[in-house]
């Protein structure tokens, strides 16, 4: 396989899924990751960084570097206990996103699932055993798209966590308008009640870790962690690769 791989490389040699800059030239990620993106879009790619509210992740354009909760988390505690996300969702990582989703590129998440593990790795602290679980997709928009891209994230951010991965539990048993289309206040309705638990005893008392591939407004990954609590499980972590900034 090593040397049909090799030799495919020098017919056709790998470029950066982002820029198309041949990847030859530019050092690998990790010794066992398939290239697709170079370092230099890596590079690119925005950090989150503080102050941010510690709860939703959301940061602050404002110069005091000291985190503290957000306006929407004081009115209202989400039903997940925090959300976190590397990046801010723009530029070379929106258009990479982007090329996952929607450029049926799921060979991407092999360059990005790492990117998200390693970074899970650092910011969940948490003791005991977490079950990972991916926010689902509709049947109808997997058949449309061939795969979740959360599910092929979340793979990499379970095996770096040594954690269980369990994407059959949790369902989404209604087809909803992508979140990005709507308005805020559309957003809270249009994910109510999309969600379903078809195995309580999987969650039950669990730490759930959900993954997901962007945030917008934490309404789904929200909707999920009721879902989840209501049927019993402890804390419930969320990630995304990135988060949309207001
Ligand atoms: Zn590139
Ligand atoms: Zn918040």
């Amino acid at each position: 396989m090593k040397l049909i791989r090799g030799l495919a490389d020098i017919i056709y040699p790998p470029r950066c899924a982002i820029c198309k800059q041949f990847l030859w030239k530019g050092p690998l990620i990790n010794e066992d990751n398939s290239l697709s993106l170079c370092q230099t879009c890596i590079a690119d790619f925005r950090h989150i960084s503080s102050p941010l509210c510690p709860i939703c992740g959301v940061p602050f354009p404002s110069e005091i570097k000291e985190d503290h909760p957000c306006e929407d988390c004081l009115r209202k505690r989400p039903f997940f206990d925090t959300a976190v996300a590397p990046y801010s969702y723009e530029g070379p990582i929106l258009e990479a996103i982007h090329r996952l989703k929607y450029g049926a590129k799921s060979f991407l998440a092999g360059s990005l699932g790492p990117l998200l593990s390693r970074f899970t790795e650092e910011r969940i602290k948490e003791s005991g055993h977490l079950l990972t679980m991916p926010v689902p997709l509709h049947p109808k928009r997997v058949r449309e798209r061939g795969f979740n891209q959360s599910l092929l994230l979340a793979r990499h951010v379970a095996k770096g966590l040594k954690s269980d991965l369990d994407f059959l539990s949790l369902k989404r048993v209604r087809y909803t308008l992508p979140q990005t289309r709507l308005a805020k206040k559309e957003r809270q309705r249009n994910v109510r009640g999309a969600f379903q638990l078809k195995n309580r005893d999987a969650v039950k008392g669990k730490t759930i870790l959900l993954v997901d591939d962007v945030v917008t407004t934490g309404n789904t990954m929200n909707e999920c962690a009721r879902v989840l609590k209501k049927g019993g499980s402890g804390k419930v972590f969320c990630v995304s690769l990135a988060r949309a900034v207001r």
